[in-house]
C-alpha cells in the first residue's frame, strides 16, 4: 500500500486516541555480516510496528544492490518500504533497473531525490571516467519520470527543507543582521563564529520548487532534520501558503555521539539551538551517555513542541537500537 494512503488511514482510524505514528530509516551497511545484523534489527524495530522503513540510497548508486536486497527483504516481510532512489551520477539504465526490480518485487513507495554529486573531484572523475551523461539532472525530472512510466504505481516521496536547501544558506554578515526579516530571523543560525540563513527570496523559489515537485506526483514530504521546532512550524505553514496539500512528515534525527551530531549539522548546514549548543559545551564531548541523555531530552521536547502539528514522525535512527527504542517509547506512551 502507498504511506501516504496508510497514514490517511490511519488519521481517520485513530481519530478518537489521537495516537502519533512513526517511521524508521536504515541506511545501507557496507558488509555483507552488516546485511544480516540490519534485518535482525529490522526484525526487533517491526515489534514496535512503525508504519513504514526507509532505506538510503549511496550517492550515484554506490550501495544499489544493498537498498535493492533491504527493500526486497522489509516488502517481503510483510512490512512497508520506502526505497530512496537519487538520479545525479546515475545512468538511466541504473535508475530504470532500480525502478523495474522495486516494481517486480511488489515494491510500491519511492523516495525520489536528486542526490549530491560524487565527492571526487572533476578531474579524477574524467581520469576514471566517471562523468556520466545525467539525462534525469533533479528531483522533479524523477518524480515525473517514475509518473511517465509507472503512472500510478508507486507513492511518491520527496525531500523538503525547513531551513532551506544547503545550497542556498549563505552567511550572513554581521551589519546585515538588523536588516533580516522576522521569517529570516526563525531560520538565522550561528555557526563557529558565523551567522548563515536562506534568505526571504531563495527560500520562496525553494518552496515553489517543492510545490513543483508536488504538482508532478509527489504524494509525500519529508524533511531535512532539524533541532528547531519552530523552524517545521513555520515551514509547514509556508508550505500550506504556496498550496502545498500533502502530508509533510517532520524528519528527526536522533543524537548518538557528539562527532556525528556535528557532521550532520555542518553537512546539512541545520540550526541548532541555543539552548542546545550551551549544554553541550557545558559537557564533556566524549562522554556518549551524557551526550545521548541530552540528545534525548531535546528530541522529547520536541515531540511535545511538534505534537499539534503533525500525527507522524520519521526518526533517522543511524541504523541504532537504544535511544531509538527509548524516543518511540516516549511516542506511543506521550
Ligand atoms: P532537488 O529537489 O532536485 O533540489 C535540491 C535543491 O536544488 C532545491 O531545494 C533547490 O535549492 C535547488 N533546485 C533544483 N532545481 C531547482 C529549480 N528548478 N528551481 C529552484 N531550485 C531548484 N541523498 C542520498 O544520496 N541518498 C539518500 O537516500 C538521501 N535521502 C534523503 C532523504 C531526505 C528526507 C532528505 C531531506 C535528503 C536526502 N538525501 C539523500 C540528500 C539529498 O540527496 C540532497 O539534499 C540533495 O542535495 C538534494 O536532493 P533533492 O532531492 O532535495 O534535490
Amino acid at each position: 500500500m502507498k504511506i501516504h494512503e496508510i497514514l490517511l488511514s490511519k488519521l481517520d482510524h485513530d481519530k478518537q486516541k489521537k495516537q502519533v505514528t512513526f517511521s524508521i530509516e536504515f541506511f545501507p551497511p557496507k558488509t555483507e555480516q552488516g546485511i544480516i545484523n540490519l534485518k535482525k534489527r529490522i526484525q526487533k524495530f517491526a515489534e514496535l510496528e512503525p508504519i513504514f522503513f526507509d532505506i538510503t540510497w549511496g550517492a550515484g548508486g554506490s550501495t544499489s544492490d544493498q537498498t535493492l536486497e533491504l527493500s526486497k527483504h522489509i516488502h517481503t516481510s510483510g512490512h512497508t518500504c520506502n526505497m530512496h532512489l537519487t538520479c545525479t551520477n546515475m545512468t538511466l539504465e541504473k535508475i530504470d533497473h532500480a525502478l523495474k526490480t522495486a516494481h517486480d518485487f511488489g515494491l510500491t513507495n519511492i523516495l525520489a531525490l536528486r542526490g549530491d554529486p560524487i565527492s571526487v573531484s572533476d578531474n579524477q572523475k574524467k581520469q576514471q571516467d566517471l562523468i556520466i551523461d545525467e539525462q534525469l539532472t533533479s528531483a522533479l525530472d524523477l518524480v515525473r519520470y517514475i509518473r511517465s512510466k509507472y503512472d500510478d504505481h508507486f507513492g511518491i516521496t520527496v525531500a523538503g527543507y525547513p531551513e532551506g536547501h544547503p545550497s542556498q544558506i549563505t552567511m550572513i554578515p554581521r551589519d546585515e543582521l538588523k536588516n533580516l526579516s522576522e521569517k529570516e530571523k526563525i531560520r538565522l543560525s550561528f555557526r563557529d563564529e558565523n551567522y548563515y540563513c536562506c534568505r526571504d527570496e531563495a527560500y520562496q523559489n525553494e518552496l515553489r520548487y517543492l510545490k513543483s515537485k508536488v504538482d508532478a506526483g509527489a504524494d509525500m514530504i519529508i524533511t531535512q532534520l532539524f533541532f528547531d521546532s519552530q523552524l517545521f512550524i513555520q515551514f509547514q505553514q509556508d508550505c500550506y501558503e504556496i498550496g502545498i496539500r500533502v502530508p509533510i512528515i517532520p524528519g528527526i534525527m536522533l543524537i548518538q555521539n557528539y562527532n556525528s551530531f556535528r557532521r550532520m549539522i555542518t553537512l546539512c548546514q541545520t540550526k541548532v539551538p541555543k539552548i542546545l549548543m550551551d549544554r553541550f559545551d557545558s559537557t564533556d564531548r566524549e562522554n556518549v551517555d551524557l551526550i545521548q541523555e541530552i540528545g534525548l531530552e531535546h528530541i522529547k521536547q520536541m515531540i511535545h513542541d511538534l505534537k499539534g502539528h503533525v500525527d507522524h514522525f520519521h526518526l533517522y535512527v543511524l541504523n541504532k537500537e537504544k535511544i531509538a527504542f527509548q524516543v518511540i517509547e516516549h511516542l506511543k506512551y506521550f
